[in-house]
């Protein structure tokens, strides 16, 4: 079986794990910061919070942000549905704006229509939520000037994107956002089992974020009400979570990121191999922008003819390549369907459902197992 992502664990990373087990320190040691550290020195932003999963940081993200009860909040329907459900958590509403055809991103066109319109409705978002999708970023300039005009607070998610650039700048710099989420899932591009991370520049962000992480409980007598009452003293200051990464996955996290630069180059020969070699087939296939470089967590072919999608989906499974679908709109999920979104309310994000398969794509993929994906596509195409 061929997978379409596959972690990449070497006995350095499993060292890493192993040292955590022998010591003092299972959760809250020194690995988590160390690993902090590393995100930053990696993205350039100056904060960096690990958490449990990028579900949990996209939370915590919209928190920071007061994303509340009577607040909307506007992503893209081409996303995991932990992209839009964050919103929800905090009692807010969603909506989607429509992707670009050639980007799979919202498109940033769409976009300014809909804040117009919405201007005009006092219908406004508080929080725009960004998504790299398949690791190729968002017009984030665009978005971030459509942002200062309109009003409204930038999260990327970027959990397909670590080690992905933009205008030669690495994704997460948060230079156009206010906060930058990653996900360490093990089909991404690094894992830590489940984990995540939410980066800013911006300190009051760091800080709540920090405090929602864990309980929203503080030692800082700084942020207290009162005097502490002795030096065992905390107090719960906000109303938080349990979100905290292990130093084990902390550990793995680091070790896993020193190898980040080689898995990316590889991810971009693999697509390049696929591009090449796929042209001649009636697929349209992913580009990278010029002013990006993509990290190519996916590579999604779209067929020219939708009515074809389920049976060669079905010939590559059959041919023990697992291929999968990115993503089912996350508006037409039922659960969104009782929110009253509709079939047919973003018709480009529907177009691109019905077309898109993810090819098999991850460092240590080799050039005959990647041949015989091309081969088994080819043939089913026939
Ligand atoms: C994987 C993913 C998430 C959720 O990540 P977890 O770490 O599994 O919580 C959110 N958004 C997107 C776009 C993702 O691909």
């Amino acid at each position: 079986m061929i997978p379409y992502g596959k972690q990449n664990i070497s006995e350095q990373d499993i060292e890493a794990v192993v040292e955590v087990l022998r010591s003092d320190y299972l959760t809250q040691g020194p690995c988590v910061p160390e690993f902090e550290k590393a995100l930053c020195e990696l993205s350039r932003a100056e904060y960096a919070l690990a958490t449990n999963s990028a579900t949990s940081a996209l939370h915590i993200a919209c928190k920071a942000l007061e994303v509340g009860n009577g607040d909307i909040v506007w992503t893209s329907p081409i996303t995991f549905v932990a992209s839009a459900n964050c919103a929800l958590y905090c009692g807010a509403k969603v909506d989607f704006v429509d992707i670009n055809p050639d980007t799979f991103n919202l498109c940033p066109k769409a976009l300014e229509q809909k804040l117009e319109q919405a201007k005009r409705q006092g219908k406004l978002p508080k929080v725009l939520i960004a998504v790299h999708m398949c690791g190729q970023p968002c017009d984030m300039q665009v978005i971030s000037a459509l942002g200062k005009q309109y009003n409204f607070k930038i999260i990327e998610d970027a959990s397909h994107a670590i080690g992905g650039r933009y205008l030669n700048e690495n994704i997460g710099n948060c230079n156009h956002s206010d906060i930058t989420v990653f996900s360490f899932h093990p089909v991404k591009i690094i894992t830590t089992g489940e984990g995540g991370a939410a980066l800013t520049n911006a300190p009051e962000l760091h800080k709540k974020m920090l405090l929602l992480r864990s309980h929203g409980v503080t030692r800082d007598p700084q942020l207290m009400d009162q005097a502490p009452d002795g030096d065992w003293y905390y107090q719960q200051v906000d109303l938080g979570f349990n979100y905290r990464m292990t130093d084990l996955q902390a550990a793995l996290g680091t070790s896993q990121l020193r190898k980040i630069s080689p898995w990316i180059e590889q991810r971009q020969k693999l697509a390049q191999r696929y591009t090449t070699g796929l042209s001649q087939l009636p697929l349209d296939l992913p580009f990278e922008l010029e002013e990006a470089s993509s990290a190519w967590h996916l590579y999604v072919i779209r067929l020219h003819d939708a009515s074809k999608r389920k049976q060669l989906f079905a010939h590559l499974r059959q041919n023990k390549i697992n291929v999968n679908v990115h993503y089912i709109p996350v508006h037409l999920h039922p659960y969104y369907q009782a929110l009253g979104f509709q079939v047919g309310d973003f018709p480009v994000a529907e177009n691109y459902y019905h077309r898109a398969i993810s090819l098999p794509l991850y460092p240590g993929l080799s050039d005959s197992q990647q041949d015989y994906v091309m081969h088994s596509l080819a043939e089913g195409l026939r």
